[in-house]
């Protein structure tokens, strides 16, 4: 025991924390600070005792961002208390592990929405903020740590700092996108969104090919408040790219004569039954005997096909919308006795059609295509460990088996070059692959260099390293 601390790791007992993506894990000590005053403690221990350290929100990140192999993972989850709530201007302020679950539950029914949500609703706000999450709306608003208002934030040296863009511009723009490798958000004030109704209107629009895809998203996204493409990656040929747009646009003010009554929790809670029968949490088992490349390519097919059946405008709940993943409850189990990583590439704009084309027909050529390929449209940002462009993402999910192990890296690796060759950029709170030297090219060696001076300044023992910190910048 140390005598300056109640703190005690003698890892003799480690457990295990996954990815999210199941495709790794760490043996480490899983400590769950409640206060302040614990950080410091188990700051001052790792110091001391020259042990790394990494924060952990809701895991949710695909591959080793949160995972800390003999060392200790400090899991942030009872740190989630919403602090206090400004109803005249929208401004929540929470500790760092409220989840964004927590968050628009609550604002809800006060008629506000958070102003950038991820395609769940598991992560905190200290994970968003470590990884600066974007979401179908990144084109016009922006990632997260564009609507934070200020922060705490508590440094392995002992330095508390509040920060916010006017106060020190330099140091808010570092720390939000530092993947947890520079200190701890203690607590946040966040901007929401007003709305005026709890539903949104939703236009699908089937695409049949990447061209007619981009030529959509370029048409609309001005006039759009989000837009999300689904991508049949077994799409060849001339319909290569092909898939399913859905455009949502909120309501005005005075145009949803059910509000608020249809803000209403219980009008938004997704539903824990399909068709009122089958509980959620059964339909992976519904989904398992397709996983393979065969059922895949069928579901998939299908899906392409039922997109123009009907092309009709709906109205959809927000909490539907946004996080559609979670309406089937550990979905990623399909991949099991294997795993899963995504792998999402962002391209400029004038690269897209050309470059995702090449992604696509490389992936089909290896025997490799992705099951769920989701595309996205962005704008630059200035955040440190930016991987936003002025163009497109396509996240896509590729299974993980003993057997493809090896030769999905290899893609991975083949899939890099094209990226780099094209000015394309990566997502680390998606990655699981990415090598030293591609994370330099990617990032910048500006970028990699400014987090390791502040990573001397704030914390010279570098006491906060995840694996994925010791993967790509040790
Ligand atoms: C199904 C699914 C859909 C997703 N969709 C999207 C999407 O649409 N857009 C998007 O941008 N992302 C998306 N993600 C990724 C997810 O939003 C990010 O990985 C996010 O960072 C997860 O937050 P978390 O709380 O789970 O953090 P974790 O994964 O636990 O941690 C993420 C990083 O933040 C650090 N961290 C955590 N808490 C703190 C803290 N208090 N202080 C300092 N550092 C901290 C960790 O060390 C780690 O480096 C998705 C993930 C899943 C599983």
């Amino acid at each position: 025991m140390n005598q300056n601390t109640s703190i005690y790791f003698p890892l003799t007992n480690p457990e295990k924390v996954e990815a999210w993506g199941m495709n790794h894990y760490s043996l480490s000590q899983v400590f769950k600070p409640k206060s302040e005053k614990e950080i410091r403690e188990l700051f001052h221990y790792a110091n001391q005792n020259k042990i790394k350290i990494c924060f952990r929100g809701g895991g949710c990140s695909y591959g080793d961002a949160a995972t800390n192999n003999l060392g200790i993972v400090a899991d942030m989850k009872e740190f989630n208390k919403i602090l206090s709530f400004d109803d005249s201007i929208g401004v929540i302020h929470i500790e760092s592990g409220v989840t964004i679950k927590q968050i628009w539950e609550f604002a809800i029914e006060k008629g506000y929405w958070l102003p950038v949500v991820s395609g769940t609703m598991f992560p905190t706000i200290g994970g968003a903020l470590g990884m600066n999450i974007h979401g179908k709306n990144n084109f016009g608003v922006g990632p997260i740590g564009e609507h934070i208002i200020e922060f705490n934030f508590l440094t392995p040296s002992g330095e508390k700092i509040f920060c916010s863009k006017e106060k020190d511009k330099e140091l808010f723009y570092s720390f939000i996108s530092s993947f947890g490798s520079i200190g701890c958000f203690l607590d946040v004030k966040l901007k929401l969104k007003k709305i005026y109704s709890g539903k949104m209107k939703v236009t699908p629009v089937p695409v049949k090919s990447i061209e007619e895809m981009v030529k959509y998203f370029k048409e609309n996204y001005e006039s759009s408040d989000y837009l999300v493409g689904w991508v049949d990656a077994f799409g060849s040929g001339k319909e290569i790219g092909r898939g399913l747009i859905h455009k949502a646009d909120n309501l005005k003010k005075d145009e949803d004569k059910n509000f608020p009554e249809n803000c209403k929790l219980e009008n938004q809670i997704l539903p824990k039954r399909f068709f009122g029968l089958v509980p959620k949490s059964w339909m992976w088992l519904f989904l398992f005997p397709f996983s393979n490349n065969l059922g895949m390519r069928f579901v998939n097919f299908v899906k392409y096909k039922m997109g123009f059946i009907s092309v009709k405008p709906y109205f959809q709940g927000h909490a539907e919308y946004a996080f559609l993943l979670d309406y089937v409850p550990n979905w990623k189990f399909i991949y099991k006795p294997g795993s899963m990583i995504q792998y999402q590439i962002f391209l400029p704009e004038e690269n897209t059609i050309s470059g995702m084309k090449e992604i696509l027909s490389l992936c089909q050529k290896k025997g490799i295509v992705s099951y769920l390929a989701v595309f996205k449209r962005h704008k630059k940002d200035e955040f440190l460990f930016s991987h936003s462009v002025n163009g497109y993402s396509m996240a896509m999910d590729f299974p993980v088996t003993k057997s493809n192990k090896e030769k999905l890296w290899n893609l991975c690796y083949e899939m890099d070059e094209i990226i780099l060759k094209n000015n394309g950029k990566f997502y680390l709170a998606k990655d699981s692959v990415l090598r030293k030297n591609i994370a330099e090219k990617i990032f910048g060696s500006k970028a990699i260099q400014t987090l390791k001076s502040l990573k001397a300044k704030y914390d010279p023992n570098s006491i906060l390293e995840s694996d994925m910190y010791r993967r790509i910048i040790k």
